[in-house]
């Protein structure tokens, strides 16, 4: 029987980790399937205090995973495949064994969505990204591509302005998902061009290792065209990673888990960290410190509990 099991191994879970560890709980930590979660895709961070000449995501992450097991926590491979929390102790299957425990932290993140082109996942942290925020910097003078037509896609675009020589915003639709405030406001840059009805087809250029441009298709004719690019951000949408809590916690349309305030889900016992619930601010200092209030409302509940 586990006092906290935590699910997810990114900046949240981590984070949940080292707060338990030291707290005497002795956390089992699931990685999950992308181990190190977002973090482990990006290349270097520059916006998490404390690290004045950045840090390679990787190692940051991989530095908080050993954090925690000094202090005691352990990890252990694999994801939650099904989750029974209908009474406690709560029951989880992690791969093919079912394990029990008091509480439970939920840090399963959201994964960026893709467009699901072979060449875009060999070149992530190579000229492809998912984060404006986390890679814009790194391209200062640069032609920046932003693919999507939702919020996420305007705002990306919006701020990518502020480094790259110009954004072109490819959307595969001539309508937006967007807010047309947002839609207007992209349209009125001067540095943004927006295309639609385009789809991005592939992504050069693997022998060079970084972005060198892309193909693009129209959606109606088929006709393709190539386009010189030095990055592509995809802002097509997360999802949250929730699979094994449907019908369990309380989730929003899009599969988020519901805050009940600070940490608590709609489930006693059941705490949530990160981007799981978290669909605005989406940043590994964010995650960390929902990773810790977590923590500590695990103290505090299994205090109460008389643990
Ligand atoms: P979203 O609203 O779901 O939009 C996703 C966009 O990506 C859509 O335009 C969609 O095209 C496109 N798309 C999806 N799959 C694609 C694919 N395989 N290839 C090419 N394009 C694809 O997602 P979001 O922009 O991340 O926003 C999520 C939520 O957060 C929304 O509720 C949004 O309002 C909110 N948000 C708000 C703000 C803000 O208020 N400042 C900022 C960011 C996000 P189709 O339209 O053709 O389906």
């Amino acid at each position: 029987m586990h006092n906290v099991v935590i699910l997810g191994s990114g900046c949240a879970g981590n984070t949940a980790a080292i707060y338990t560890a030291r707290a005497n709980l002795k956390p089992l930590v699931i990685t999950g399937h992308e181990p190190g979660g977002q973090l482990s895709i990006t290349s270097l961070v520059e916006n998490f205090p404390g690290f004045p000449d950045g840090v390679d995501g990787p190692v940051l992450v991989q530095q908080m995973r050993e954090q925690a097991q000094k202090f005691g926590a352990e990890y252990r491979d694999g994801s939650v495949l099904e989750a029974g929390l209908s009474q406690r102790p709560f029951r989880l299957l992690v791969e093919d064994e079912w394990i029990e425990t008091r509480t439970l932290i939920v840090a399963t993140g959201a994964s960026a969505r893709w467009i699901g082109l072979e060449n875009e996942q060999k070149l992530i942290g190579k000229g492809v990204s998912s984060c404006a925020t986390c890679d814009g910097f790194f391209f200062r003078d640069k032609r920046i591509m932003v693919v999507g037509g939702g919020d996420s896609a305007m705002e990306e675009a919006l701020f990518l302005t502020r480094f790259g020589r110009d954004v072109t915003l490819v959307h595969r639709r001539d309508e937006f998902r967007a807010s047309k405030i947002m839609v207007d406001r992209a349209k009125a840059h001067p540095k943004i061009e927006i295309i639609t009805n385009t789809i991005v087809d592939d992504v050069y250029d693997i022998s060079k290792g970084t972005v060198t441009g892309v193909r693009l298709k129209d959606a109606r004719t088929g006709e393709c065209r190539d386009r010189d690019v030095d990055g592509l951000f995809v802002a097509i949408g997360h999802v949250p990673n929730t699979k094994p809590f449907v019908d369990k916690l309380e989730l929003d349309p899009d599969g988020y888990i519901v805050s009940k305030g600070g940490a608590r889900t709609s489930v006693e016992g059941v705490f949530h960290a990160g981007d799981v619930q978290d669909r605005v601010y989406r940043q590994a200092i964010t995650a960390s410190g929902a990773g810790c209030m977590a923590a500590i409302e695990v103290e505090r509940f299994l205090e109460n509990e008389g643990h």
